[in-house]
């Protein structure tokens, strides 16, 4: 139950990242395995964020 939780508050964090330059929607892209961090593209300029 906590891990679902969880995992609800992660999606809810992915939705309402902004892009600090635009503030466009961060997009998920995908996960770094080497920087270990989630990467988002921002749909606006295009930039990407970790
Ligand atoms: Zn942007």
């Amino acid at each position: 139950m906590k891990i679902l939780i969880k995992l609800k508050n992660k999606i809810r964090k992915i939705f309402e990242i902004h892009c600090p330059d635009c503030g466009g929607i961060l997009k998920y892209e995908f996960y770094d395995p080497v920087h270990k961090v989630d990467v988002f593209r921002c749909q606006e300029c295009g930039k990407e964020w970790v």
